[in-house]
Protein backbone atom coordinates (compact mmCIF):
# COMPACT_ATOMS: atom_id res chain seq x y z
CA UNK A 1 0.00 0.00 0.00
CA UNK A 2 1.40 3.43 -1.31
CA UNK A 3 0.36 6.14 1.41
CA UNK A 4 0.22 9.43 -0.84
CA UNK A 5 -1.52 11.31 1.95
CA UNK A 6 -2.18 11.25 6.20
CA UNK A 7 -3.55 14.02 7.92
CA UNK A 8 -4.92 14.24 11.47
CA UNK A 9 -9.01 15.15 11.05
CA UNK A 10 -9.83 15.50 14.75
CA UNK A 11 -8.95 14.75 17.99
CA UNK A 12 -12.62 14.13 18.94
CA UNK A 13 -13.94 14.32 22.89
CA UNK A 14 -17.08 12.85 21.50
CA UNK A 15 -19.26 11.33 19.68
CA UNK A 16 -20.65 14.83 18.07
CA UNK A 17 -16.93 15.56 17.13
CA UNK A 18 -16.95 12.31 14.82
CA UNK A 19 -16.12 12.61 11.09
CA UNK A 20 -19.58 12.45 9.41
CA UNK A 21 -18.05 10.90 5.84
CA UNK A 22 -19.31 7.60 5.08
CA UNK A 23 -15.91 5.89 5.16
CA UNK A 24 -14.89 2.79 6.21
CA UNK A 25 -12.48 3.04 9.22
CA UNK A 26 -9.95 0.81 11.52
CA UNK A 27 -8.85 1.49 14.73
CA UNK A 28 -5.98 0.79 16.36
CA UNK A 29 -6.32 -0.20 20.62
CA UNK A 30 -3.33 -1.36 23.01
CA UNK A 31 -1.89 -0.18 26.08
CA UNK A 32 -0.10 2.29 27.02
CA UNK A 33 3.96 2.55 25.58
CA UNK A 34 3.20 -0.82 23.68
CA UNK A 35 4.27 0.91 20.40
CA UNK A 36 1.02 2.24 18.78
CA UNK A 37 2.12 5.50 17.28
CA UNK A 38 5.44 3.32 16.03
CA UNK A 39 3.03 1.21 14.41
CA UNK A 40 0.81 3.93 13.18
CA UNK A 41 3.79 6.03 11.92
CA UNK A 42 5.47 3.06 10.08
CA UNK A 43 2.16 1.96 8.45
CA UNK A 44 1.96 5.52 7.02
CA UNK A 45 5.55 6.20 6.60
CA UNK A 46 5.26 9.11 8.63
CA UNK A 47 7.76 9.80 11.43
CA UNK A 48 5.50 11.83 13.85
CA UNK A 49 1.98 11.94 12.80
CA UNK A 50 1.09 9.85 15.40
CA UNK A 51 2.54 11.24 18.56
CA UNK A 52 4.99 8.44 20.28
CA UNK A 53 4.84 8.37 24.08
CA UNK A 54 2.09 10.35 24.85
CA UNK A 55 1.72 11.40 28.46
CA UNK A 56 -1.25 9.21 30.32
CA UNK A 57 -3.31 10.85 32.05
CA UNK A 58 -3.44 13.79 29.96
CA UNK A 59 -7.03 14.39 28.14
CA UNK A 60 -8.54 11.37 26.02
CA UNK A 61 -9.48 11.61 22.70
CA UNK A 62 -10.28 9.47 19.57
CA UNK A 63 -7.81 10.52 17.04
CA UNK A 64 -9.03 10.05 13.50
CA UNK A 65 -6.46 10.16 10.49
CA UNK A 66 -7.43 10.32 7.10
CA UNK A 67 -5.20 8.28 4.93
CA UNK A 68 -5.09 8.43 0.54
CA UNK A 69 -8.49 10.44 1.52
CA UNK A 70 -9.90 6.85 1.26
CA UNK A 71 -10.70 5.48 4.91
CA UNK A 72 -9.67 6.62 8.41
CA UNK A 73 -7.50 5.25 10.98
CA UNK A 74 -8.99 6.27 14.11
CA UNK A 75 -6.39 6.12 17.04
CA UNK A 76 -7.73 5.02 20.76
CA UNK A 77 -6.26 6.02 23.82
CA UNK A 78 -3.98 3.91 25.28
CA UNK A 79 -5.04 1.48 28.65
CA UNK A 80 -3.56 -0.30 31.70
CA UNK A 81 -1.72 2.94 33.04
CA UNK A 82 -1.79 2.11 36.66
CA UNK A 83 -1.97 5.52 37.47
CA UNK A 84 -4.88 6.11 35.85
CA UNK A 85 -8.05 8.13 38.14
CA UNK A 86 -11.06 6.12 38.65
CA UNK A 87 -13.13 9.42 37.15
CA UNK A 88 -10.62 9.14 34.42
CA UNK A 89 -11.16 5.09 33.56
CA UNK A 90 -14.68 5.80 33.70
CA UNK A 91 -14.66 8.67 31.30
CA UNK A 92 -11.89 6.37 29.11
CA UNK A 93 -14.82 3.48 29.33
CA UNK A 94 -17.65 5.30 28.16
CA UNK A 95 -15.89 6.78 25.44
CA UNK A 96 -14.62 3.40 24.53
CA UNK A 97 -18.47 2.22 24.56
CA UNK A 98 -19.54 5.00 22.30
CA UNK A 99 -17.32 4.72 19.73
CA UNK A 100 -17.24 0.31 19.76
CA UNK A 101 -21.10 0.11 20.36
CA UNK A 102 -22.84 2.80 17.49
CA UNK A 103 -20.03 3.29 14.82
CA UNK A 104 -20.93 2.00 11.77
CA UNK A 105 -18.14 2.96 9.55
CA UNK A 106 -15.55 0.54 11.68
CA UNK A 107 -14.77 -2.37 10.06
CA UNK A 108 -12.16 -3.71 12.04
CA UNK A 109 -9.97 -3.13 15.21
CA UNK A 110 -5.87 -3.61 15.15
CA UNK A 111 -4.99 -4.36 18.86
CA UNK A 112 -1.61 -3.93 19.13
CA UNK A 113 0.41 -6.13 21.98
CA UNK A 114 4.22 -6.74 22.79
CA UNK A 115 5.26 -9.69 21.05
CA UNK A 116 8.10 -10.23 24.08
CA UNK A 117 5.51 -10.71 26.90
CA UNK A 118 2.53 -13.02 27.66
CA UNK A 119 -0.84 -10.54 27.01
CA UNK A 120 -1.76 -8.47 30.29
CA UNK A 121 -5.20 -9.13 31.99
CA UNK A 122 -6.37 -5.81 30.06
CA UNK A 123 -4.95 -6.54 26.92
CA UNK A 124 -7.82 -10.01 27.15
CA UNK A 125 -10.52 -7.70 28.70
CA UNK A 126 -9.94 -5.94 25.53
CA UNK A 127 -9.44 -8.73 23.20
CA UNK A 128 -13.00 -10.22 24.61
CA UNK A 129 -14.36 -6.50 24.33
CA UNK A 130 -14.12 -6.07 20.93
CA UNK A 131 -15.25 -9.79 19.91
CA UNK A 132 -18.13 -8.83 22.38
CA UNK A 133 -19.18 -6.02 19.69
CA UNK A 134 -18.55 -8.48 16.92
CA UNK A 135 -15.65 -6.44 15.75
CA UNK A 136 -12.54 -8.18 13.44
CA UNK A 137 -9.53 -7.82 15.54
CA UNK A 138 -6.23 -8.05 13.65
CA UNK A 139 -3.82 -8.82 16.23
CA UNK A 140 -0.51 -6.78 15.69
CA UNK A 141 2.52 -8.89 17.64
CA UNK A 142 4.83 -5.65 17.85
CA UNK A 143 8.49 -5.54 18.74
CA UNK A 144 9.71 -8.40 17.17
CA UNK A 145 13.09 -6.68 16.35
CA UNK A 146 13.66 -7.77 20.12
CA UNK A 147 13.18 -11.07 20.23
CA UNK A 148 15.57 -13.61 19.26
CA UNK A 149 13.96 -15.41 15.79
CA UNK A 150 14.28 -19.08 17.87
CA UNK A 151 11.87 -17.40 20.09
CA UNK A 152 9.46 -16.38 17.23
CA UNK A 153 6.91 -19.75 17.42
CA UNK A 154 6.65 -19.80 21.00
CA UNK A 155 5.77 -16.39 21.70
CA UNK A 156 3.48 -16.09 18.98
CA UNK A 157 1.52 -19.46 20.01
CA UNK A 158 1.76 -18.12 24.16
CA UNK A 159 -0.29 -14.97 22.46
CA UNK A 160 -2.92 -16.68 20.44
CA UNK A 161 -3.52 -18.91 23.72
CA UNK A 162 -3.58 -16.38 26.23
CA UNK A 163 -5.77 -13.92 24.02
CA UNK A 164 -7.79 -16.86 22.88
CA UNK A 165 -7.46 -15.77 19.34
CA UNK A 166 -10.39 -16.93 17.11
CA UNK A 167 -9.62 -18.39 13.98
CA UNK A 168 -11.18 -15.29 11.83
CA UNK A 169 -8.91 -13.13 13.54
CA UNK A 170 -5.20 -12.60 12.22
CA UNK A 171 -2.25 -12.82 14.54
CA UNK A 172 0.72 -10.84 12.82
CA UNK A 173 4.10 -10.24 13.65
CA UNK A 174 5.28 -6.78 13.31
CA UNK A 175 8.55 -4.45 14.13
CA UNK A 176 8.31 -0.80 13.46
CA UNK A 177 12.06 -0.91 13.77
CA UNK A 178 11.90 -2.97 10.51
CA UNK A 179 9.19 -3.21 8.84
CA UNK A 180 8.60 -7.03 8.84
CA UNK A 181 5.36 -7.37 9.05
CA UNK A 182 4.15 -4.09 7.26
CA UNK A 183 2.86 -5.70 4.29
CA UNK A 184 0.64 -8.54 5.98
CA UNK A 185 -0.86 -5.84 8.08
CA UNK A 186 -1.80 -3.87 4.79
CA UNK A 187 -2.91 -6.78 3.11
CA UNK A 188 -5.49 -7.91 6.01
CA UNK A 189 -6.47 -3.84 6.79
CA UNK A 190 -7.23 -3.64 3.00
CA UNK A 191 -9.28 -6.57 3.22
CA UNK A 192 -11.08 -5.66 6.11
CA UNK A 193 -11.70 -2.09 4.08
CA UNK A 194 -12.89 -3.28 1.11
CA UNK A 195 -10.56 -1.63 -0.99
P1 LIG B 1 2.53 4.05 22.39
O1 LIG B 1 2.46 4.70 23.72
O2 LIG B 1 1.79 2.75 22.37
O3 LIG B 1 2.12 4.93 21.26
O4 LIG B 1 4.06 3.60 22.17
P2 LIG B 1 5.21 4.25 21.28
O5 LIG B 1 4.93 4.05 19.82
O6 LIG B 1 5.46 5.62 21.75
O7 LIG B 1 6.42 3.28 21.66
C1 LIG B 1 6.92 3.14 22.97
C2 LIG B 1 8.40 2.86 22.93
O8 LIG B 1 8.67 1.62 22.27
C3 LIG B 1 9.20 3.92 22.11
O9 LIG B 1 10.42 4.12 22.76
C4 LIG B 1 9.41 3.24 20.76
O10 LIG B 1 10.56 3.67 20.09
C5 LIG B 1 9.52 1.77 21.15
N1 LIG B 1 9.05 0.88 20.07
C6 LIG B 1 7.82 0.86 19.52
N2 LIG B 1 7.71 -0.10 18.58
C7 LIG B 1 8.92 -0.72 18.53
C8 LIG B 1 9.44 -1.82 17.74
O11 LIG B 1 8.77 -2.44 16.90
N3 LIG B 1 10.74 -2.19 18.01
C9 LIG B 1 11.51 -1.56 18.92
N4 LIG B 1 12.76 -1.99 19.10
N5 LIG B 1 11.05 -0.52 19.67
C10 LIG B 1 9.78 -0.10 19.49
Amino acid sequence: MKVNSADIVISAASQKQYPKAPIPEIALAGRSNVGKSSFINKMIQRKNLARTSSKPGKTQTLNFYIINDLFHFVDVPGYGYAKVSKTERAKWGKMMEEYFAEREQLRATALIIDVRHKPSEDDRVMYDYLKHFDVPVMVIATKLDKIKKGQRAKQLKLVRETLEIEDEDALIPFSSETGEGKDVAWKTMLSHLQL
